[in-house]
């Protein structure tokens, strides 16, 4: 029997026993993206680890127990920036932004969040908690800003375990000569004539980043604490040592959530993925590439919170790992349609702080035993299997004929070239001129597609 589901604790810093506070309504918060431009591999990661935790939840509690919270960021200095330089509005930029955002997360087989609220929405809610924290003593105005006090906290550091020194070092700001102590930082600061603001007991201006989140989680989890909160490893500080300092601190509780989760980077030539480096890759340019859910795979190939390579040739292998379980499926003549049979194994694995590379290898054992099967009804077992255990990764759910035509990088010809060519393939062999038809074959082998001339005479055709 299963022992229950076990999460690395980013706060205590061990795998601990996942118990929901209330398993009817299990409670978790994603930080989302900023939308001033596309994003990249490196923020596809926790979209994709997330999703994948957000599935495993609901399978373990129930689909409609499980609420999963992504915000959206949509003011934010780098918008400002973006949009004047695009020379558009800060709505056009967003709403176009948001709209790719949801386009490339499907692509990668990511379930809607529960709820993704965005920051312009909620507002009052900011505006509010700021006046707690002030109300409180953890917070104090200066020069048109809001602040909030760190040394008011005596815990502030207990997530990402820095000393003071290293707070400091870290919130790498230029020291803003009306702070208190240099490491507080802004709730709340105004908004130049020509920049978006909203009215607010301190004057017109506009939220700090932190306080979307914690203001955005309490609206839609709340009451503190909830269950579990997520991100990438860059999150840990400052934003989410500033989330609990704020969370905690307006409602006099130790905890904002009880797990904290953290992802790895992904790296290029062993360097993180980072906008600061310079060496991004929009998900968008591999989608045109590679299937979405070939870099779904590759993300979670690595275990989530090891660092994972954005290699050409790791891409490729994730690809032809799906193409040999869709050849599976097909030759079985398993239909999309079918829910396979899943004995749990997966889950098993997953229950492990999320052990995915565990639960691929589950993928590829049944996988072999499909291919070495002795009987079609063996076949067929280990296939349904197969895409029974495939589900909870959120892969294998396409038609297996139509992914292994379409799946392939870009080829040359287009299906209805390839479709021309095969008639004039047909034709040919009919007429017994064979040297036409093999010279047919060889132009379409060139392309990357692949023949399977059938017993009936009709030929299938799949994308190399
Ligand atoms: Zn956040």
């Amino acid at each position: 029997m299963s022992r229950g589901l076990h999460l690395f604790n980013t706060l205590s810093r061990r795998k601990e026993r996942f118990e929901p506070i209330d398993p009817g309504r299990v409670r978790m918060y994603v930080c989302g993206p900023t939308v001033y431009q596309r994003i990249h591999v490196g923020n596809a990661r926790p979209l994709v680890v997330f999703d994948l935790l957000f599935r495993l939840l609901r399978h373990l509690y129930g689909v409609e127990r499980v609420v999963y919270v992504r915000n959206i960021t949509d003011v934010d200095d780098k918008i400002i920036d973006q949009a004047r330089k695009n020379g558009e509005p800060i709505e056009a930029l967003t709403a176009r932004t948001i709209r790719d955002f949801h386009a490339d997360a499907a692509a990668l087989g990511c379930l809607e969040p529960t709820d993704e609220p965005r920051a312009t929405d909620h507002l009052a809610e900011m505006i509010a908690l700021i006046e707690t924290l002030l109300a409180k003593g953890h917070a104090y105005e200066a020069a048109g800003h809001v602040l909030f006090h760190v040394p008011s906290m005596p815990s502030y550091g207990r997530l990402s375990g820095r000393d003071r020194e290293e707070q400091v070092a870290g919130a790498r700001v230029e020291v803003a000569p009306y702070k208190k102590d240099p490491a507080d930082f802004v709730l709340w600061k105004p908004a130049a004539e020509n920049e978006p603001g909203w009215p607010s007991p301190w004057g017109r201006g506009r939220p700090g980043w932190h306080i979307e989140c914690s203001a955005m989680a309490e609206r839609y989890l709340g009451p503190l604490p909830f269950d579990v909160h997520a991100g990438g490893q860059d999150l840990i500080f400052p934003h989410h040592e500033n989330e609990i300092a704020q969370s905690c601190c307006a409602r006099g509780l130790d905890l904002m959530a009880r797990f904290w989760l953290h992802n790895g980077f992904v790296q290029m030539a062993g360097e993180k993925m980072a906008k600061s480096l310079g060496n991004v890759v929009r998900v968008a340019e591999v989608l045109e590439r590679f299937p979405g859910e070939a870099v779904r795979l590759w993300l979670l190939s690595a275990h989530y919170r090891q660092p994972v390579d954005c290699t050409e040739e790791a891409l490729l292998e994730a690809r032809d790992a799906l193409r040999r379980w869709y050849r599976v499926l097909a030759d079985a003549r398993v239909a999309a349609e079918d829910p396979g049979v899943a004995e749990g194994r997966v889950a098993e694995a997953l229950a492990d702080d999320l052990a995915t590379p565990a639960a691929i290898a589950v993928l590829h054992g049944l996988a072999t035993r499909a291919n070495k099967a002795e009987s079609a009804g063996e076949r067929e077992e280990f296939a349904r299997r197969l895409k029974g255990e495939a589900a909870l990764l959120g892969l294998l759910a396409a038609d297996p004929v139509a992914w292994l035509k379409h799946a392939a990088p870009a080829a040359a010809l287009s299906d209805a070239e390839v479709e021309e060519r095969l008639e004039r393939r047909r034709a040919a062999r009919k007429a017994r001129d064979f040297a036409t038809a093999d010279a047919l074959r060889a132009e379409l082998e060139a392309a990357g597609i692949v023949l399977k001339d059938r017993p009936d005479g009709r030929t299938d055709w799949e994308r190399r």
